[in-house]
């Protein structure tokens, strides 16, 4: 089964894109913080992280530059609000592999997600 991590600061989105997710057999695990996401990825070694840029703490930047240092492997697509076309381009020079505006079109999103995971496989 396909693994993916959801990080958002935001219940809602993590809870919302979990069941989401699930109904497509994914196993989904969350993060409610930045620090949280580092303490379980190692562990849990999701294939797809699905990355909110702006969290308290930790924010998206610095996990995702965390994460591609210790995973390079690990497909990161970043999920932000707002138009922070600064941070995104940011994220790109980090390593993001996509990223993707709230409010989410799901299609899209799960779309991305299993080109991700079928580019791991071959
Ligand atoms: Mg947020």
């Amino acid at each position: 089964m396909p693994k993916i991590m959801v990080v958002d600061d935001e219940l809602e989105i993590c809870a919302f894109l979990r069941s989401f997710f699930e109904e497509r057999l994914y196993e989904v695990v969350t993060a409610t913080s930045g620090e949280e996401a580092l303490r379980k990825i190692e562990k849990e070694r999701p294939q797809v992280v699905l990355l909110d840029i702006k969290m308290p703490g930790k924010d998206g930047i610095d996990v995702l530059r965390e994460l591609k240092q210790k995973f390079p492997k690990v497909k990161v697509i970043m999920v932000t609000a707002v138009e922070t076309s600064d941070k995104i381009e940011q994220a790109i020079k980090l390593g993001a592999d996509n990223y993707i505006t709230k409010p989410l079109s799901l299609e899209y999103l799960e779309m991305d997600v299993k080109d991700k995971i079928t580019k791991l496989v071959d």
